[in-house]
């Protein structure tokens, strides 16, 4: 070999191992919308970041969960079980970081005038009917009335938020000029069927988060609600496509069981076919949610300040069922999201007619139902789908762990908890806004030297 050969060689090799020391093994442990949009900024960061994105199930997507049915006509068309609308202006990172991953107009969309009906279980006549369009259709004018009002007492916290802070629902309702009946009858059973989630749990919950997750404000582009036609599961495997590379590679079927410290390194456990498999990375970044992250975490002595504050993150389960049965809405009366509720303001079921979204969904519901609806559907073949999910109760004790979460885990330079979630609102739009607070806690990672 001629000395300018070796001399060669011997750049090629210090460059080689200069770079692989630089070089950087990011696990991100989720392929929720949290997962795949840190994935994504992060490889645009560090061009030569190895990125392995785990997800426990077949496929990416988490909760958004676009389940192929039959319509009235026999059609196949895609349906969101979890995750369904968005609206211009507050979803703006999620509708960019589509445009962005999938390239110029990434999606369809359908657009539908929320409208709302309240009904009392066994009775014929609506206690509430919300406009559809322009056109008032309220049973009675003067709760109509109120119900405008009260749209414009949400919009006023969700543009002073700071006021709010730390406020429940129940302390919010309680302030607003009301009489109780009204607040009973339409406010709590609206807020808690909006959510999924009932009546006593609503109370109890962030009042700035809820208001925020509705988007009670003007949109930029146009006050109507929107959903994906092809489905918001069905983007999210699409832009796993796009980002899977030789620097992102994304390993469905693999649960995560362990994460341990190893030196200034992580030890990711993962199963392969019922096999355990390990990778050692610098970084990891657990985008599931938090009571899965501490399951994952559980064996690992130094995270335990951070598993104890996890254990505070409550959850509650919201049953999905999409149906052919028609009964849960009052089809006189069409509206979109129709609830129903017992003599006492409970709710007893909170259902979709997804016909009023699209003439393609017709014959299609979406419900919140119990455990007893979900065996009427099943036993009378009318039940389509039906999923359970786990939804996070973001009260105002949720926010303040939160912050003491933040806290706790910036102590490790190279870990970070993300998940719509952990922005104290959950939605597709928060989960992107994760994953970009996720890059940055990467780049100071990254500037430290670590
Ligand atoms: C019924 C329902 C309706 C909703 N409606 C809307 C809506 O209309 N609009 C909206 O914007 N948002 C809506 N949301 C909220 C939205 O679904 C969430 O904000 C969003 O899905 C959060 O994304 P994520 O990535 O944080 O979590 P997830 O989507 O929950 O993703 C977490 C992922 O981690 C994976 N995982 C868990 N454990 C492991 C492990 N050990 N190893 C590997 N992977 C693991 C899970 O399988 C999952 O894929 C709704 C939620 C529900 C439940």
């Amino acid at each position: 070999m001629s000395s300018t050969s070796k001399l060669l060689l011997v750049l090629i090799l210090v460059s080689h191992s200069i770079y692989s020391s630089a070089q950087k093994k990011v696990a991100i442990i989720g392929g929720g919308m949290a997962g795949v949009s840190s994935a994504y900024y992060i490889s645009q960061f560090d061009s030569t970041a190895k990125i392995i994105l785990f997800e426990k199930e077949a496929k990416l997507g988490g909760n958004a969960q676009t389940v192929l049915v039959k319509n009235k006509a026999g059609e196949l068309v895609n349906v969101d079980a979890g995750p369904q609308y968005f609206v211009e202006g507050p979803w703006d990172d999620y509708i960019l970081f589509l445009e962005k991953t999938l390239g110029k107009n990434p999606y369809k969309s359908e657009t539908l005038d929320a409208s709302l009906l309240i009904q009392r279980e066994k009775e014929q006549k609506p206690v509430l009917v919300s406009p559809l369009g322009m056109k008032l259709r309220g049973e009675k004018l003067v709760k109509l009335l109120k119900l405008k009002r009260f749209n414009k007492e949400a919009y006023d916290m969700y543009k002073h938020p700071e006021a709010w802070k730390g406020i429940n629902i129940e302390t919010w309702v309680n302030g607003l000029k009301f009489d109780e009946s009204y607040k009973n009858e339409i406010i709590y059973p609206f807020l808690a069927a909006s959510l999924g989630t009932t009546v006593l749990e609503i109370k109890t919950t962030s009042a700035v988060n809820i208001v925020k997750l509705f988007a009670f404000r003007k949109p930029k582009a146009s006050n109507k609600f929107k959903v994906m036609t092809d489905g918001m599961g069905t983007l999210i495997q699409q832009v796993g496509e796009k980002i899977s590379s030789n620097q992102v590679t994304i390993k469905c079927s693999s649960p995560v069981v362990k994460v341990m410290q190893s030196k200034d390194k992580w030890l990711v456990t993962y199963l392969n076919n019922g096999s355990e498999e390990t990778e050692l990375v610098d970084f990891v970044l657990f985008a599931t949610h938090a009571d899965q992250a501490a399951k994952i975490m559980r064996l690992e002595p130094n995270l335990n300040e951070i598993k104890e504050i996890l254990k505070h993150l409550t959850y509650f389960e919201a049953r999905i069922a999409l149906h052919t049965d028609s009964n849960f809405v009052n089809n006189q009366k069409p509206a979109f999201l129709n609830i129903i509720t017992n003599n006492s303001n409970q709710l007893v079921s909170s259902t979709m007619n997804l016909s009023m979204i699209s003439e393609r969904l017709d014959g299609i519901y979406k419900s919140w139902a119990s455990q007893k609806a979900i065996e009427q559907l099943k036993n009378s073949g009318k039940l389509l789908h039906v999923t359970s999910f786990w939804h996070p109760l973001i009260t105002t004790d949720f926010i303040a762990q939160l912050a003491i979460l933040h806290q706790q885990v910036n102590q490790f330079p190279s870990i970070y908890l993300s998940g719509g979630w952990s922005e104290g609102l959950e939605t597709q739009n928060s989960a992107v806004i994760s994953g970009q607070h996720a890059l940055e806690k990467y780049k100071v990672f990254i500037a430290n030297g670590k």
